[in-house]
């Protein structure tokens, strides 16, 4: 049995915390962060890591970037908070906009929120705003995926297709439906093609818009690359082939981007990677650079008309946060948006994906892995027992295999019985290698030990 420090004492009787086992966590105490420099982090007990993570797929630029936290103190000093309710503005807020509107030139209008949760919220009570300024109120039930992971609010929750977010929490709420989760190497029949799974997948939709009435759907929520549900990357022709669909029965189509924006997937935004010709778009997480919590919702020109002209008639639009624009937060992501440009973190993110990729696909005959994946400076090895057999206790092999690899002094995180990866984009060569160095070690460790 371990014996708890002081601060882990003090943790657990403090905090409860999130996504994790509180009966375990007595057991094996927090392993508590303290300081954060590139693409390492540091324990209280001073020992180094290599944040194979981002943290939580945000600190895309690292830890510890100057430029941030100036932007920050800057901002502070200046005008520590403001808002942008009934007309007020601020500059950070306005150049923010703009300048995601520059990166996506079919986007008209930004709205903020500080989580992606919020983000997810704020596109699914415009989707219904906007149809009732349409004058289509019956057009209100969102569609979304199996295994997507869109939040944890009431409704984001619901939309997230994972179990253990509606476990105990009396959710999906109704008006939200899952369609079929898009993983190849899982779901695809015997001998599918990636394009033919892609247009089985696309007719299930098409399906459901019907089977549900195409009158009463209003959306369409995807990330380009499912994150939190495993990284799964989406089987060619996909989004070519979910496209029509949508716009055959007038369907907004609502770009999650919340992991995939800002350079992650090998281009400014995944739905661009992807061929996802999105309405509206969800961004956090990495618009900051996570040193601020901060997101955003970007709406089209069709969107944001006749939204607008609906506040006119109802006399206001409402719907908003206090922290929404934080000044500070936008002041940062400003910051981060020069330093994606001007250290070309795009081009970096080019030119060392394929090294990535190459490396956890290496990976893929290793006794313990049943498929190596990814995309960008995304990747997943999903464990297995072998071929597509699950674990008897899901979790638990994929838990090892990420504590194994503590002790190497790398931090990754078991989705389950995948392991991802998402590290700073800023990583070099060398620090890919030190990050690569234990996994087979860990992999055999971990395998010997389930068997
Ligand atoms: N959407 C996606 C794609 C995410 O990955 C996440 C979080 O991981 C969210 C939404 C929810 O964001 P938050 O945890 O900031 O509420």
């Amino acid at each position: 049995m371990t014996v708890l420090t002081n601060m882990q004492t003090r943790d657990v009787e403090a905090l409860l915390h999130p996504y994790t086992n509180a009966v375990t966590l007595r057991q094996t105490g927090a392993h508590v962060i303290e300081s954060g420099e590139g693409v390492y982090v540091t324990d209280a007990d001073g020992k180094r890591y290599i944040e194979g993570m981002a943290g939580l797929w945000c600190c895309g630029l690292g830890f510890g970037d100057a430029e941030l936290v100036d932007a920050a103190k800057q901002q502070l000093d200046k005008l520590p908070y403001y808002h942008l309710f009934g007309g007020r503005s601020h500059e950070p807020a306005i150049e923010l906009a703009e300048r995601i509107k520059d990166l996506m030139p079919s986007m008209a209008r930004v709205f903020y929120q500080s989580s992606g949760s919020e983000a997810n919220e704020t596109q699914i009570k415009l989707a219904w705003y906007y149809n009732n300024a349409r004058g289509r109120p019956e057009k209100k039930k969102i569609i979304s995926r199996v295994r997507g992971y869109h939040g944890v609010s009431i409704v984001s929750a619901s939309l997230t297709g994972l179990p253990y977010n509606h476990k105990s929490f009396d959710l999906p709420v109704d008006r939200i439906h899952h369609t079929s989760n898009p993983h190849h190497w899982r779901e695809a029949h015997e001998g599918e093609s990636e394009r033919d799974f892609s247009a089985r997948l696309a007719a299930e939709l098409e399906e459901m818009i019907l089977a549900e009435g195409p009158d009463t759907v209003a959306a369409f929520i995807a990330e380009p690359v499912m994150g939190a549900g495993g990284v799964i990357v989406p089987p060619e022709g996909y989004f070519e082939a979910i496209m029509p669909v949508l716009h055959k029965y007038d369907v907004l189509c609502i770009a999650d981007e919340v992991i995939c924006g800002f350079a992650r997937t090998g281009e400014w935004f995944g739905h661009q990677k992807l061929n996802m010709q999105p309405t509206s778009v969800s961004m956090a997480k990495q618009l900051t650079g996570g040193y601020a919590p901060l997101s955003a919702v970007a709406i089209n020109q069709d969107m944001a008309d006749a939204i607008e002209a609906h506040s006119g008639e109802i006399g206001i639009f409402g719907h908003g946060f206090t922290y929404g624009g934080h000044p500070m937060g936008c002041a940062v992501g400003v910051a981060a948006l020069d330093i994606y440009k001007r250290r070309n973190i795009l081009g970096h993110v080019q030119s060392i994906e394929a090294g990535f990729q190459r490396r956890i696909r290496s990976y893929a005959d290793h006794p313990l892995v049943g498929e190596a994946r990814g995309i960008g400076l995304l990747g997943a090895l999903e464990l297995s027992p072998g071929g597509k057999a699950m674990f008897d206790q899901p979790g638990k092999v994929g838990a090892r295999l990420a504590a194994e690899l503590v002790k190497h002094g790398v931090i990754l995180r078991a989705i389950g019985d995948t392991l991802a990866f998402c590290p700073p984009m800023t990583i070099t060569e060398d620090e890919l290698e030190e990050m690569f160095a234990p996994i087979e070690t860990a992999l055999d460790a971990t395998h010997h030990w389930a068997k």
